[in-house]
């Protein structure tokens, strides 16, 4: 059975939790907070992970107006 780690949005509590049923959203062992996010093993404190791929674009080819703005 898989164990995942979470963090709480709430309180920012970060557990792990057997879950069985993959959509569900563990209570928060803290707080019993709802708000509570799956961390994704191999993300190495990305920040956050709900935005997405491409959320914030790297900069450097995107567009090149700003220079020279010293
Ligand atoms: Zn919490």
């Amino acid at each position: 059975m898989p164990i995942y780690e979470y963090r709480c949005n709430q309180c920012g509590k970060e557990f792990e939790e057997l879950v069985m049923n993959d959509e569900e959203h563990p209570q928060c062992p803290a707080c019993g907070g709802k708000d509570t996010q799956r961390l994704l093993s191999g993300f190495a404190l990305g920040g956050e992970a709900g935005a997405g791929f491409g959320a914030s674009a790297p900069a450097g080819g995107g567009c090149g107006g700003t220079g020279g703005f010293t």
